[in-house]
């Protein structure tokens, strides 16, 4: 065997050992009817006008790309990107804006589309930021909730799942990087949180 294929299967055998440790928290049809489900609702409370959906990168991507082809009314999309958690899953308190919107939001009803609300202190900070740039409308949806950890009070209008405390995985969401890429959200068991 040449040493790029001995590389190859020890990647192959490290995937392998990473996802017999995962289990299945939510899965990915569970996952579909209530994206599905949430569209309906912001189609209702929307009654027709457009909406312009803030994904929170890079956890939400996955969530956005799900629900916006679910939505049947006029949409716009906006990225905007902030550090909380570095490499691992401990949080840091802080909240910094790594990637800005590219256009205002003023006048806009707008769908701030976000992962996870876990301490509450990322969606805190975003929520009061975007709200002093005037949109006509703000709200909030989050695929998953762990309410037990909050730290800081946050109104959410669209919740997905409301979950353990348990550090989750899968569907967007990361763990240094990985596992972003499985379509159902699995808890990593190994985690501190
Ligand atoms: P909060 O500011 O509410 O504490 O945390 C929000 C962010 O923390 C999420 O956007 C996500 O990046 C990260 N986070 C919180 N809990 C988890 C978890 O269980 N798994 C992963 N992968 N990220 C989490």
């Amino acid at each position: 065997m040449s040493s790029v294929q001995q590389a190859c299967a020890g990647v192959v055998v490290a995937k392998k050992r990473q996802r017999e440790k995962l289990k299945v928290l939510l899965r990915r049809a569970q996952i579909r009817k209530r994206v599905r489900a949430i569209a309906r609702q912001i189609e209702r409370d929307c009654k027709g006008e457009s909406v312009h959906l803030i994904c929170i990168l890079k956890g939400a991507c996955i969530f956005l790309a799900d629900l916006l082809r679910e939505l049947r009314i006029p949409v716009s999309v906006d990225f905007i990107a902030v550090s909380s958690y570095g490499k691992g899953s401990l949080p840091s308190g802080e909240v910094r804006i790594t990637k800005d919107l590219d256009r205002s939001i003023e006048g806009l009803h707008v769908i701030i589309i976000e992962d996870i609300l876990d301490t509450g202190l990322t969606l805190n900070y975003l929520y009061r930021l975007l709200q002093a740039r005037r949109p006509c409308s703000l709200k909030i949806a989050v695929l998953l909730d762990k309410p037990d950890r909050r730290v800081t009070e946050v109104v959410v209008d669209y919740i997905g799942f409301k979950i353990p405390d348990e550090f989750v995985v899968g569907y967007g969401l990361d763990y240094a990087e990985l596992y972003r890429n499985l379509p159902d959200v699995c808890v990593l068991p190994t985690v501190d949180t």
